[in-house]
């Protein structure tokens, strides 16, 4: 054959053989992307929901005894050292920025564990896993409450030592200035106990050190007596409001929180400020109220309250988040009063009021 059509023979032959080798080169590489099982990606994100972030690994460590949870966390650093992943550990994701979320790594979500109370000493050792709703639930029976925590209660309390929080309670500084010390998983896996007078500097790194400088495990933290407060709102020029609260906490003893607002209504954005301030109750009762919850209602509850106050509508995404977030189920500090104040006459405009459970 090839002889007697010459040349273009082998030209023909070639090109068809090289067609026919295209071609199944063509289908195979289809085929390739088409039936090759794909690689999962574990994408996560955090209470914004705008980051989100592909991670390795993501694993859960739900209810462990201390010695359980460091091993683990031990486990999990060495296969991440091994195959050079960063880690991070989290509770419930509201840090918003990506800070819990290690793209390409091993990402440890911690879903409570022990608890365990010091009446004497006033102090009590938590898990780094429990969120502020499982101590106030432990405390609260026993006439405690947390001396310092945010204005929500669904935040882990290893979290707000990691971003060192702020609270409303007036003679503390933020939440780490009631730490007094914390045990720590470092990256090589060892185990190290912190405080102002053993390993000092760790201590101060790894408060406010959103998780840099190791797995925080538990925390030895201060708690208080409950009281029952009354709570006082004045309405004020913003321009005034530094000066007011300022004095108010310097020469006001009987002052146990404080805490203020901007509006930020679209009307008076930032044209109105408001000074909210907790006093105990002169006649405490003999016993105070359990702390409540209205669970999954809790939502509910704030919207007719907002709608009510004539409270501007918030976008959808806004509020699809704070109904699933299950927040405001805890007594904000040391507070054993109804989640939402009454109205009284001070009470400024709906619009200095609104959200005011669900910002710091
Ligand atoms: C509605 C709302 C109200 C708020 N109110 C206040 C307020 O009143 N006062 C205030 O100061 N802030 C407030 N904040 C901010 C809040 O305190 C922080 O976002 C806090 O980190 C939330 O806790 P979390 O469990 O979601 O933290 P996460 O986002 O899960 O974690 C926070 C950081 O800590 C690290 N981390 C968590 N656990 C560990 C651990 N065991 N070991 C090492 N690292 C760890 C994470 O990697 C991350 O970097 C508020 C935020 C929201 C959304």
């Amino acid at each position: 054959m090839r002889q007697s059509f010459g040349r273009n023979a082998v030209l023909m032959t070639t090109r068809r053989d090289f067609l026919r080798l295209s071609a199944t080169g063509v289908a195979m590489s289809f085929w390739g992307t088409t039936r090759a099982p794909a690689a999962q990606r574990i994408i996560l994100n955090d209470a914004s929901r705008l980051s989100p972030t592909p991670v390795s690994r993501h694993v859960t460590i739900s209810r462990a005894a201390t010695d359980d949870l460091v091993a683990r966390i031990r486990a999990e650093l060495k296969e991440a050292v091994a195959e050079h992943r960063p880690v991070a550990a989290s509770v419930a994701r509201h840090s918003m920025g990506g800070q819990s979320l290690p793209r390409d790594g091993t990402a440890i979500s911690l879903d409570g564990g022990p608890l365990e109370m010091d009446t004497a000493a006033r102090t009590y050792r938590t898990s780094a896993a429990n969120r502020w709703w499982d101590v106030i639930r432990i405390l609260d029976p026993r006439g405690f409450s947390p001396a310092v925590m945010q204005s929500n209660s669904d935040f882990g309390v290893g979290s707000t030592f990691c971003v060192n929080a702020h609270g409303w309670p007036v003679p503390h500084g933020p939440f780490g200035s009631t730490v007094k010390a914390i045990r720590m998983v470092l990256a090589d896996g060892t185990l190290v106990q912190c405080s102002r007078s053993e390993n000092a500097e760790l201590f101060s790194l790894a408060m406010g050190g959103y998780g840099l400088f190791g797995i925080i495990v538990d925390l030895d933290v201060e708690m208080t007596p409950n009281l029952l407060l009354e709570p006082r709102f004045e309405r004020m020029a913003p321009e005034k409001f530094a000066d007011h609260f300022v004095h108010a906490i310097d020469t006001d003893a009987s002052l146990a929180m404080a805490y203020g607002r901007m509006s930020v209504s679209r009307k008076n954005f930032f044209d109105d400020a408001l000074m909210v301030t907790y006093r105990p109750l002169m006649h405490q009762p003999e016993t105070l109220p359990a702390v409540a919850s209205a669970g999954k209602m809790t939502g509910l509850q704030n919207d007719i309250y907002r709608a009510q106050t004539g409270w501007e509508i918030a976008a959808p995404g806004f509020e699809e988040n704070c109904s699933r977030s299950g927040a405001r189920a805890g007594n904000g500090g040391k507070v054993e009063q109804p989640l939402r104040p009454p109205p009284s006459p001070a009470m400024p405009s709906p619009a200095v009021h609104q959200r005011d459970t669900d910002a710091d």
